[in-house]
């Protein structure tokens, strides 16, 4: 059972730390469950356990030795399963399964059920160990040993989603591994392709991409239609692309994990890619993501300022979304009212009235800004803005006293404040609206085990790419090697951040017509500090390699 409901019982002060503690040790010798080792310990008796959890949760308490199971209803779900999840299918009442569960709120046991019975199901709460018994006891009495014939496995044809096929029972558990072993590496996509030998699978680790072994050409078909049925996709369609959710995976006992699944036909079968979206690796504020402590009291400062547009630019993969829940989770609180227009929603942000953008039904990023205001919020968060409707009304929510917070997929602070331009908005405009714009790059962080000095940083390179001569002389850049601790030379990413607060210099510059390059001088003089620089300084310290940060600021950026 979780850790999680470790914690429940802690704080619902049924045992105490200690208890748990002392519990959780016993688990760990005996490689059993925490409520096995509550009740071994006597520290909280099994009913105990299941009464709580039936009130915690709002599911009805069943007691399976005085009720006598339907062996058809039983057979429903195979033996595998209900023993992995400690689960046992009671009821069956037209598309509704009644199932006792030892954890009631694992919905992703849920998930696998519904699965394996295509039947919605409805779960209520027994103990583990009259769980235990009873598989033991209505498996062995509904399945005949097999006779010689059968051991072996049937020649049958391949339909991958077939109820209580072992295919499927094996297709779950590979699904499985690939998101729990995902998660444990730290990817934030998983790429599902086929190939001639089956399946292709590759992790996004870091920004780049990593093949992991293929899955076998039989079970194909399964693994696909388990993930499109886990995201709540349409099984039966494979020409048209489709996108879909995951949510609350399980992937470790501390780990809910949400994903987003976009499916796509391709000539060879459809490709999968799953987004990881770790809910728990969320910042809560700005104070972890990496911007200097300068950077870190613009960025507040704007921030706590009533009006105005904060701009967070970068290409995609950069990080952008991420500083904005950051910036939204510094801001959320009882006294501000938050309202974001996203395509699609990501994260659920407690305390926040989250509006999804739907484009079909003519609710375009515009429409639900202008509807949004209406309501009169605080605050305005813009996932995105995709034209220049959306950018005026960006704009114009900016100037009519709300704070505004949203992205722009331009390289640097000062294209960024000419990007609005050439969309068309009138200089006087961006330079009265735009309070602030913050510019990102992610670089792969050097593991600092084994890299080594990098002879191909000469001074000379050092000096073409922005430090002083002097800087360059004392500098020793390190370059990625590679070791049994990291993935090729790198663990993680290291966030570069430029953060330009449009003062009154620079609003007349912009009235004034500047290009860029004034903007970026002007911001210099003002002691701006541009991604190249911060990232040199990163080089400097030995954190990143000097390759890896030139690939990510472009030629273009000093
Ligand atoms: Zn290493």
């Amino acid at each position: 059972m979780a850790d999680r409901i470790g914690e429940l019982l802690v704080r619902e002060n049924l045992i105490s730390l200690a208890q748990l503690k002392r519990a959780q040790a016993d688990q760990r010798t005996t490689g059993k469950r925490l409520s096995y080792s509550l009740s071994r310990l006597g520290i909280l008796g099994e009913r105990e356990l299941a009464d709580f959890l039936s009130a915690q949760y709002g599911v009805p308490w069943m007691s399976l030795t005085d009720y006598e199971i339907d062996p058809k209803v039983v057979e429903l779900v195979p033996r595998a399963v209900a023993s992995k999840h400690t689960a046992l299918p009671v009821q069956r009442a037209g598309s509704t399964l009644v199932v006792a569960m030892a954890d009631p709120s694992n919905i992703y046991a849920i998930d696998d059920l519904k699965f394996v019975t295509n039947l919605n199901v409805e779960p209520v709460v027994s103990t583990e160990t009259a769980i235990e018994e009873a598989i033991a006891r209505y498996y062995d009495r509904a399945a005949p040993p097999p006779t010689p014939s059968e051991t072996r496995a049937p020649e049958r044809p391949s339909v991958p989603n077939a109820p209580g096929l072992p295919e499927s029972d094996q297709a779950i558990r590979l699904c499985n591994r690939v998101l729990v072993h995902a998660a444990s590496r730290g990817a934030t996509q998983i790429h599902i392709e086929p190939s001639e030998r089956g399946l292709r699978i590759r992790l996004r680790i870091d920004g780049v991409l990593h093949p992991e072994p293929e899955l076998p050409l039989g079970l194909r078909g399964a693994v696909i239609t388990r993930f499109k049925l886990m995201a709540g996709l349409d099984v039966a369609e494979r020409r048209t692309p489709q996108e879909g959710q995951i949510r609350g995976f399980r992937a470790g006992t501390d780990r809910d994990l949400d994903l987003r699944v976009a499916t796509m036909p391709t000539a060879a079968g459809e490709k999968l890619v799953l987004r990881l979206l770790d809910r728990s690796s969320l910042p809560h504020d700005l104070g972890g993501l990496g911007l200097e402590p300068e950077q870190l009291r613009q960025a507040r400062a704007a921030l706590a300022r009533p009006q105005g547009l904060i701009l967070v630019a970068g290409p995609t993969g950069s990080g952008v979304t991420t500083t904005l829940y950051a910036a939204l989770g510094e801001l959320a609180g009882d006294h501000v009212s938050i309202t974001t227009v996203e395509d699609p929603v990501e994260y659920t942000l407690p305390g926040c009235t989250q509006v999804q953008v739907q484009k079909d039904s003519g609710l375009g990023v515009a429409t639900a800004v202008q509807a949004v205001l209406r309501q009169d919020p605080d605050i305005v968060m813009i996932g995105g803005l995709p034209d220049l409707e959306a950018v005026d009304a960006a704009v114009r929510a900016a100037i009519s006293g709300r704070r505004v917070l949203s992205t722009l997929p331009t390289d640097d602070a000062a294209s960024t404040l000419i990007r609005l331009v050439h969309l068309g908005i009138e200089p006087y405009l961006v330079a009265a609206a735009v309070s602030l714009v913050i510019a990102q790059r992610l670089v792969r962080r050097l593991c600092s085990e084994c890299a080594s000095d990098d002879p191909g940083a000469t001074a000379a390179r050092l000096i073409e790419a922005g430090m002083t001569a002097s800087q360059a002389q004392a500098c020793r850049p390190k370059r990625a090697r590679g070791c049994k601790a990291c993935l090729g030379g790198y663990r993680g990413r290291v966030a570069l951040f430029e953060v330009l607060p449009v003062g009154a210099a620079l609003q007349e510059r912009i009235i004034e017509g500047a290009g860029a390059a004034e903007l970026r001088a002007e911001g210099a003089r003002l002691g701006l500090r541009g991604l190249r620089a911060v990232g040199l300084a990163q080089v400097a310290a030995g954190t990143i390699g000097l390759d890896d940060l030139l690939r990510a600021t472009g030629e273009r950026l000093v």
